[in-house]
């Protein structure tokens, strides 16, 4: 079947690479530093060390997967591009990550879909800035157009007068920006979408993501989200068609607002397994990993409905302080059903994602508590 090549190293390759290898499917990590989480649960791992566009290390790639796959957005489509010239197919395609690793493009493709997204316009500095707001109104979220993550890429301006320090802070002008209206949403929602080569469909229930305000990154995660039936299918729905508008294949986050009069727009994309969906290693028949790899090698795609009436993941987020001691971890472990998993990063820098913990219940907040109860041992 395989051996599958995944570009990139960090928890979310080490999680596809545990299920590919319970399917006794071969996988090569490549990233650009050694000793990646992933790359410490395989002896089969390459070092990009010249970066992702070193033709040596590419060549070594396409020799040994077949497929290659990805664990973040941030590798250029030309280096998939140069991936499959050298023969070895990349799933999601080179074409669907070129547009879905530039938000402005992506947003484009969903709109053209006629899919309901944030109004937005294309910026080329603050005068821009401050012109969008006169039809989209203030605050604005100021975004850079590639590689933002866990909000970094992100700024909220008021007024006017904030436009030319929020476009410098972003790294305007060398760094491409857009402009979104604002969303006064109720909650967050996500969903996780996975395709195969024939255009089969498996999608994971809908999900409700708590952010941290203050880190903008995902804390909380409860499964199913509380919605009416209407919400729930039309965030099931546009999920799917965002997902074939952009002709995806592998597992595709979804990330959803929910506002407040009870109608459901998309923030954005992620063309490979996400945060919100990790609660699926034990609560659903298929994980989302296991399904990405089926999907990406053109197997079978395995159920996604839950095996439980609930369950909450919670984040562990790195502190600064040194890494996870034995006692923190044992105290974890005695909360009897929670599931911890932690990621092998020796680096516990303040936010970073170090692990989640996942549990069961009866409903969302019956598993939030007993997922918060054990996360809340560990000191991070
Ligand atoms: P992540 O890596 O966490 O997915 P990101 O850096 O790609 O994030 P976005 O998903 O664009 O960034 O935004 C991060 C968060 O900022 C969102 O989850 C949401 O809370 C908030 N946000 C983004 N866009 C808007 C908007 N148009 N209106 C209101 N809030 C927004
Ligand atoms: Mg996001």
């Amino acid at each position: 079947m395989g051996p599958l090549g995944i570009l990139g190293g960090g928890q979310l390759a080490r999680m596809t690479l545990q299920a590919a290898s319970r399917l006794g499917i071969e996988v090569w990590i490549a990233e650009r530093f050694p000793d990646s989480p992933a790359a410490r649960i395989s002896s089969r791992s390459m070092v990009f060390e010249r970066g992702w566009d070193d033709p040596q290390a590419l060549d070594a790639l396409a020799k040994l997967a077949r497929v290659v796959t990805l664990e973040n957005e941030f590798v250029d489509w030309r280096v998939l591009q140069g991936l499959e010239e050298r023969g070895t197919r990349v799933r999601p395609s080179p074409t669907c990550v070129a547009v879905v690793q530039d938000k402005l493009l992506q947003k484009q493709a969903l709109a053209r879909a006629e899919l309901p997204v944030p109004a937005f316009r294309e910026v080329n500095g603050p005068a821009d800035v401050v012109a969008a707001a006169d039809e989209l109104g203030w605050p604005l979220m100021l975004k850079a157009r590639r590689d933002g993550y866990d909000g970094r890429g992100n700024a909220l301006v008021h007024a006017a007068d904030e436009a030319a320090a929020a476009c410098r802070g972003l790294g305007w002008p060398d760094r491409a920006l857009f402009v979104e209206a604002y969303v006064d949403f109720e909650r967050e929602l996500a969903s996780l979408v996975v395709r195969g080569l024939d255009g089969e469909v498996v999608q994971y229930p809908v999900v409700e993501t708590r952010q941290d305000p203050r880190l903008h990154i995902c804390r909380e995660v409860l499964v199913p989200a509380s919605l009416s039936p209407k919400a729930a299918e039309q965030a099931a729905a546009i999920s799917r068609s965002a997902v074939e508008a952009v002709g995806g294949a592998g597992a595709f986050g979804v990330e959803l607002f929910l506002r407040p009069e009870g109608g459901v727009c998309i923030n954005e994309l992620a063309p490979r397994p996400h945060n919100s969906a990790h609660y699926s290693i034990e609560a659903c028949w298929t994980s989302q990993f296991e399904n990405h790899v089926r999907a990406v090698l053109g197997l079978p795609l395995g159920d996604a409905a839950l095996r439980a009436p609930a369950a909450a993941m919670v984040n562990l987020l790195g502190s600064g302080s040194p890494p996870i001691d034995d006692a923190s971890l044992c105290g974890a472990l005695a909360e009897p059903r929670a599931y911890v998993h932690l990621y092998g990063k020796a680096d516990n820098r303040a936010g970073r994602k170090m692990g989640h913990v996942t549990a069961l219940g009866s409903s969302p907040d019956e598993a939030l508590a007993a997922a918060r109860a054990a996360a809340g041992r560990i000191r991070l």
